[in-house]
């Protein structure tokens, strides 16, 4: 199911979500899940800052709680701020109402408007639900920067082969992906700016 392009069945299900902003702009919206952590956090906010882009954090409400310093920093960094639930809650296993509870919890540390679900999956209940509070952000791009069985230059290589105008374009502030980062996020801002995109970031 995670494949480098959102699939169109997740289109279809979750037909209010924004998976491509404006195709006829050149420009990209970085998005970074899971985060924020004292392993990782800096160093993209530094990335972000040597290259002069905005970018919006899907963060989650137990890290905020824990490093409530780092998300701070990225508000006053000028970075937007999405809500990824208060526990990473996994898709189907939850009700509804329990799922709801947890992502207005996180929200009360986070104070977002945008709402990403964790894997990209919510059930039909709670899509509504969301939707009538938040603007669902889904993605365009992923660069699989999480998985083992890929190297930085995959990752890079993704976003080099996968960008388009309005892609939104998902890495992750985790331990999984830090390693990888490192050299990725750099190498792909570079090239980005390089193909002359503009970085932007949600309403
Ligand atoms: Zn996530």
């Amino acid at each position: 199911m995670f494949i480098e392009k959102s699939g169109r069945f997740l289109r279809w299900l979750y037909p209010a979500a924004t998976w491509r902003m404006d195709k006829n702009d050149h420009s990209v919206y970085l998005t970074f899940d899971d985060g924020p952590i004292p392993e990782s956090t800096p160093f993209i906010l530094k990335t972000l800052r040597e290259f002069g882009a905005k970018a919006t954090f899907f963060m989650v409400g137990e890290n905020v709680a824990r490093y409530h310093d780092l998300y701070n920093k990225i508000v006053e960094e000028g970075h937007q701020v999405g809500n990824h639930t208060f526990n990473h809650l996994g898709s189907y296993k939850h009700m509804a109402i329990t799922y709801a509870a947890n992502t207005q919890e996180a929200n009360q540390l986070i104070h977002a408007h945008l709402f990403r679900p964790p894997h990209g999956l919510m059930r039909r209940t709670v899509y509504w639900w969301i939707n009538r509070k938040y603007r669902i952000i889904m993605w365009d791009v992923i660069t699989r920067d999480y998985s083992k069985w890929l190297t930085a230059d995959d990752v890079v290589n993704n976003v080099k082969k996968y960008t388009r105008n309005g892609s939104i374009i998902t890495f992750h502030d985790s331990l999984k992906s830090i390693d990888k980062l490192k050299y990725a996020l750099p190498e792909a801002l570079k090239w980005l700016k390089e193909q002359g995109y503009e970085f932007k970031t949600f309403e």
